[in-house]
């Protein structure tokens, strides 16, 4: 997987590369798909939502560039594998899942991949975790129509936030850094996520 979807797509972060050769990915896909879990797709996690295709966790988790010891805010845990990789390369993951079932699951699939240092709240997420602010990260992984004001706020100075960014139909993933002089923003490819649900996502 890492070989022929992501390496050979250009990405070149060796601890991103790293951490996703090192985790299980079958172990964070519902039961009835582990027979696809290293495929180059989405897969369905049951509430109408999706585990990302690999390449595009690997493409994300790289615009984000963690260090070793940041903090992370994760918006939208789902099977809680991005959180596994963002942990695996050193940092504390706080994530943030709207659906119960699926928190529960996503600290499950954490625990029998022996991953720590990654915390999931059931929130809203829309409206970050004020506690634990800020953030040298934070990765919102549902497509959302614009950037959430809290979460802007609860980002650290010369911190970065990655997103899908545009309709409910097809975003574009967006860096943003938070500098002393301003917010810089980069653009970047084409995405397709399912949507951000909340006070700042979308209300349906
Ligand atoms: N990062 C996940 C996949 C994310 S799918 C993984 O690695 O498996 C998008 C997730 O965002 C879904 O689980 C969905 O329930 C969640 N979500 C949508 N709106 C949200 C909100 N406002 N707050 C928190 N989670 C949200």
């Amino acid at each position: 997987m890492v070989k022929t979807q992501i390496r050979s797509r250009g990405v070149k972060s060796q601890s991103v590369l790293s951490a996703m050769e090192q985790i299980p990915r079958h172990l964070f896909v519902p039961e009835k798909f582990t027979h696809l879990a290293y495929h180059d797709y989405p897969i369905p996690i049951g509430h109408d939502q999706t585990i990302s295709q690999p390449y595009i966790v690997a493409r994300m988790t790289e615009l984000l560039a963690p260090d070793v010891g940041d903090q992370v805010l994760e918006i939208g845990t789902g099977t809680g594998y991005q959180a596994a990789v963002l942990a695996t390369m050193g940092t504390k993951v706080i994530s943030l899942e709207r659906i119960p079932a699926l928190a529960e699951g996503a600290r499950e699939n954490l625990q029998r991949a022996r991953i720590q240092n990654v915390t999931v709240f059931v929130t809203d997420g829309t409206l970050g975790w004020e506690d634990m602010a800020p953030y040298d990260g934070i990765i919102i992984t549902a497509a959302t129509p614009a950037i959430p004001p809290p979460l802007m706020q609860q980002l650290a100075d010369d911190g970065r936030l990655v997103a899908p960014v545009g309709t409910a139909q097809i975003q574009e993933l967006i860096r943003l850094t938070k500098k002393f002089q301003g917010i810089l923003t980069e653009r970047f490819e084409g995405v397709r996520f399912v949507p951000l649900i909340g006070e700042y996502g979308w209300n349906t």
